[in-house]
């Protein structure tokens, strides 16, 4: 023990999948000098087996960490991500893309969509995308690292490989990893904290802090703490998932793809050596046998696993920290994979716990400031999620009028309404999605703002005119000197 007598010491990770082995990674390469950490799986249970896709800040973390990223795209068969192309959501045969890049150029006034829309009224015709680098590399499957962190990109990957990847670094690192199945968790008879984890194996594990990463069971924050849990089906109604894998059919593309239907949607995520498929819907209006049918008719390429059928419920755990227990990964909660968040909020709930780790006894300040902080990060992306099923046309299946015409949370109303009003979205508190992700999935949903800021009309036709085409020639001539996707991720990860 360093530091002095009471300190917290013991930390247990129960749950050995991408967040058990993103937390331990984290824990035992920042604070392992100073914590005994232990980590609890088995291999009996398994993992999800799914979560393909993620977002930029995903980076950041393996950065942290020290990770090299061609090492981590090789051991995780990842691919670049650029965004998320959507089909089909707002009508049948509609799409529009989410990328991660920026849009235009912004005025300190006003946003980029302000000059694009005064430019429309004007009688210019391109595209917002033309505008966008990351979506026209994307559109065109190449992709490069471009000087100044130019491109803003995540990674497709295989988290199955990503947790083996990160248990060598923790283990590397000083975590014990414990194999076996938890069959009891061991209350304090005094403080009602948990005391230990009791294993099939006899083995008693004692802990200061423990982190409930088993999943969906939530063995320690529900099975023990009885927590509670926020249902959220009333808005994301979507409750089930069925997901293979197929071969690769040409080089994998820059992209995640999520294709609407008339029951909730399907994905596909292309890796280094294969894709990854799914299909997710809302069981009162699809039953699993015709979901499976569906999924296996619109994959491309032999499918190589069997289904892995998935039920959920949409919503959070009540307490994200509770008395000496942490909620991480789908313990906490799960919203469906839409925007590709969940592996992402593992990465703020971890970071975030790090930030705050006990020193001496877990205080209440912090779990107070650990739990808003957290509902904050989950409210805010559940509204961008409501975003994509509420502002629709689609009205052909029982499943689209009842999402079409639900009640939506306040929060959301008011930035819909604003854009549809005055054309600005404003980023409030840290919020995950920047205006850039907002108004891409607002106009691709079909909505246009009634009005643009008036600083645009400032511009005269021709320094207008001049504006815009320099930024889309500026997107084009750069996307032109970008190579191939595929080529690249195979050179870059030393495969070619
Ligand atoms: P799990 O993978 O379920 O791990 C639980 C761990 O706890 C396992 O090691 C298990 O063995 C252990 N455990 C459980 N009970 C016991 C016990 N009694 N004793 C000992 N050990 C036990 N996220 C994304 O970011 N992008 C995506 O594209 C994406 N797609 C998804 C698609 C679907 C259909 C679903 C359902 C989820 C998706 N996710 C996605 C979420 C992502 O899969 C998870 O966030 C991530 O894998 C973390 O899961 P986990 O570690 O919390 O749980």
């Amino acid at each position: 023990m360093s530091g002095g007598e009471g300190r917290l010491r013991r930390i247990v990770v129960a749950g050995g999948g991408t967040a058990g082995w993103m937390a331990a990674a984290a824990i035992a390469r920042t604070m392992g000098h100073a914590v005994e950490l232990t980590l609890v799986e088995s291999d009996a249970i398994g993992t999800i087996g799914v979560g393909e896709s993620t977002i930029p800040p995903l980076a950041i973390f393996n950065r942290l960490l020290g990770i090299n990223e061609a090492d981590f795209m090789r051991a995780t068969g990842a691919t670049f991500k650029l965004g998320i192309l959507f089909n089909g959501w707002k009508t049948e045969g509609s799409s529009y893309f989410h990328s991660f890049g920026l849009t235009g150029k912004d005025h300190w006034s006003a946003g980029f969509q302000h000059f694009w829309m005064y430019g429309q009224s004007k009688g210019h015709t391109q595209s917002y995308d033309d505008y966008c680098l990351e979506l026209v590399a994307a559109m065109q499957g190449r992709f490069a690292h471009l000087p100044n962190d130019g491109t803003n990109y995540a990674y497709q990957l295989d988290s199955g490989l990503y947790a083996r990847f990160l248990r060598q670094m923790a283990e590397a690192d000083g975590t014990k990893r414990v194999e076996g199945r938890i069959a009891r968790v061991e209350l304090d008879g005094e403080s009602g904290d948990i005391a230990a984890l009791h294993l099939d194996s006899g083995q008693r594990i004692e802990g200061d802090l423990f982190l409930d990463c088993t999943g969906f069971r939530a063995l320690l924050m529900e099975g023990a703490l009885h927590t509670g849990f926020d249902d959220w089906t009333h808005w994301l109604p979507c409750d089930s998932a069925i997901a293979v894998q197929t071969d690769n059919v040409g080089p994998p593309v820059p992209y995640t793809r999520a294709t609407a239907h008339d029951a909730g949607w399907q994905w596909r995520i292309p890796l280094q050596h294969r894709t990854g498929n799914g299909i997710v819907y809302c069981s009162r209006y699809l039953a699993q046998d015709a979901a499976l049918e569906r999924l296996l008719a619109n994959v491309e390429g032999p499918v190589l696993t069997e289904p892995n059928r998935i039920r959920f419920t949409t919503g959070v755990r009540r307490q994200q920290w509770h008395r000496n227990c942490v909620a991480i990964g789908l313990s906490g909660g799960f919203m469906e994979p839409l925007e590709s968040t969940s592996i992402h909020l593992i990465q703020r709930s971890v970071l975030r716990l790090i930030r705050m780790l006990p020193l001496r006894q877990v205080s209440a300040r912090d779990i107070a400031e650990f739990n808003d902080q957290q509902f904050q990060d989950m409210e805010q992306i559940r509204d961008f999620l409501i975003l994509h099923y509420c502002v629709t046309d689609r009205r052909d299946s029982a499943f689209w009028r009842q999402v079409s015409s639900m009640s939506i949370p306040d929060s959301l109303a008011q930035k819909i309404e604003l854009f549809r009003e005055t054309g600005r979205v404003f980023r409030r508190n840290e919020e995950l999605f920047a205006e850039n992700s907002w108004i891409q999935v607002l106009m691709g949903q079909g909505i246009t703002p009634a009005a643009w800021h008036p600083v645009a009309e400032k511009l005269r036709d021709d320094e207008l005119d001049q504006f815009l085409r320099s930024i889309r020639e500026q997107v084009a001539r750069t996307v032109a000197t970008m190579p191939d996707h595929g080529t690249y991720v195979a050179r870059y990860c030393g495969a070619a």
